[in-house]
């Protein structure tokens, strides 16, 4: 049986046709499936029972279940989610007083094995469909309005997997995301994180979107990149620099460097001039991010009084710098710890 969420509108006026109903009650349908967020087709009620049970036989509606909520002592709400196969995978929602973000995850695990995150420990399972991310980001909207009573301003795809290598899924479902037929959510409010796929930061340039882009960068050369992130052999920071460039002249929009300091392995004040030397190559941010403890990884967090020295130094030279306060770290729903382990 055919899901009925995998056909666009055009697709489903035609299948309408063919079942001699009009095409109004397709774009009907349409509503109920997006903008709605039916989780089935009994739950169309300005359809007639007779069209509902006719639509039953033709097509099925698969949808994400909520399978487990945490609650974080600050706030922070990660969900576990069930998919139709059975698979597994997580979302996080983070309360703030001006606003609720939630972050999504866009494969069943990670066919990348950064060494420090968690999800590149599990296997890549499979990617998800746009419809089970956009499934992620109306959970996550209840919980937000729930839990922090005002409906997700942000999305930032950093769950599990990498974006880009499931990149028509993602580009997808943020079409939905955004579309006035679906969520309506403004796409300068999307945040796509990628561990640097030159390719698919060209393509997402050239998609005409206003979504923003980060980049997981953790060391600034390639050699010390190449220890903790494998994707550097095939992406040397200078391809992916050029690219980021090519986005920023489609966009406007400047990259994000999210910079996990390790002790003693990137937080030394050369480790800052590297990290300056690549900023002044592409208009960017930089995001100091704790990093999360994961099991497993020899990796520590940098101490703070090297964490000071090291965000002072890039302040000092005038360097737009942020540093990242970790959310959730108490239930694994921080960065990197999204792992599944409720299973
Ligand atoms: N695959 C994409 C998006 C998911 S990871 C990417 O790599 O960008 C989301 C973010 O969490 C990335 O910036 C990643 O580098 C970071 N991260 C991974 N493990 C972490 C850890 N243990 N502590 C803190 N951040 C981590
Ligand atoms: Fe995959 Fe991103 Fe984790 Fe690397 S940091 S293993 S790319 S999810």
């Amino acid at each position: 049986m055919q899901d009925i969420r995998q056909l666009t509108l055009p697709q489903l006026q035609t299948a309408f046709e063919q079942i001699g109903e009009p095409k109004f009650r397709a774009k009907q349908v349409y509503e109920w499936l997006w903008k709605k967020s039916a989780h089935s087709i009994d739950e169309m009620t300005n359809l007639s029972k007779e069209l509902r049970s006719k639509l039953s036989k033709q097509f099925k509606l698969v949808a994400v279940e909520e399978n487990i909520v945490q609650k974080s002592a600050d706030g922070t709400v990660k969900l576990g989610m069930r998919l139709h196969d059975n698979r597994l995978i997580e979302g996080v929602m983070i309360p703030e007083e001006d606003r609720s973000t939630g972050c999504v995850s866009s494969q069943v695990g990670c066919s990348l094995s950064c060494t420090f995150c968690a999800t590149g420990f599990l296997k890549r399972e499979r990617n998800l469909e746009a419809a089970e991310i956009y499934d992620q980001v109306v959970l996550l909207n209840k919980h937000a309005i729930e839990h922090n009573g005002k409906p997700l301003t942000n999305i930032v795809y950093m769950g599990m997997g990498e974006p880009l290598l499931n990149y028509d899924n993602v580009m997808q479902s943020i079409r939905y995301i955004t579309s006035p037929d679906g969520l309506g959510m403004a796409q300068k409010r999307i945040t796509v994180s990628t561990s640097g796929i030159s390719r698919g930061i060209v393509r997402m340039a050239d998609e005409g979107m206003k979504f923003n882009i980060a980049l997981s960068l953790h060391a600034a050369t390639n050699q010390k990149r190449e220890k903790i992130m494998d994707i550097n052999y095939s992406n040397p920071l200078e391809e992916v620099i050029r690219s980021l460039n090519y986005f920023y002249d489609k966009t406007g929009n400047k990259v994000t460097f999210e910079y996990i300091l390790f002790d003693g392995f990137n937080d030394s004040l050369e480790d800052a001039e590297h990290l300056i030397s690549l900023y002044h190559q592409v208009p960017a941010f930089i995001n100091i991010i704790e990093y999360n403890n994961v099991e497993g990884v020899t990796l520590k967090k940098a101490k703070r009084e090297n964490r000071d020295a090291f965000v002072s130094y890039l302040r000092n030279r005038n360097i737009s710098v942020a540093v990242r306060r970790s959310r959730g770290k108490d239930i694994d729903a921080a960065c990197g710890q999204l792992a599944n382990k409720n299973k």
